[in-house]
């Protein structure tokens, strides 16, 4: 049976950009990030990025349990504009299993 998924409101709480698991980024997101924070690609991959666990690809760097490196104190993406396409997809093409544990907006709505 097809799960059904209800529409919800984002509260803008964060707490998506905190559960752990890694950000992965393709060529086109590393693109978009290294323009939207005026850097070289080369240069976005040297300091943002990390090999994925199975070296396949890049993901976002920094500590995979804690918040994204990109999620400022005031709970905004530093990278919004330029976010890449699995946040970008998050949550209506794809969901965390975590996710009803943390999302306040989202409780209940997945049955
Ligand atoms: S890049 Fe932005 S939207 Fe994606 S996990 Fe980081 S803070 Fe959240």
């Amino acid at each position: 049976m097809e799960e059904v998924r209800k529409p919800f409101e984002c509260r803008r709480c964060g707490a998506c950009c905190r559960v752990p698991g890694i950000v992965r980024v393709t060529d086109a997101d590393v693109d978009a990030l290294a323009a939207w924070l005026k850097m070289t690609p080369e240069a976005f991959v040297a300091e943002y990025t990390v090999l994925t666990p199975g070296r396949t690809g890049l993901a976002l760097a920094g500590d995979p349990d804690g918040p994204c490196l990109f999620l400022t104190d005031d709970n905004l993406c530093r990278v919004h504009g330029a976010r890449p396409a699995q946040c970008r997809d998050y949550p209506a093409r794809w969901r965390s299993d975590a996710i009803e544990d943390v999302c306040e907006a989202m409780k209940g709505q997945m049955r």
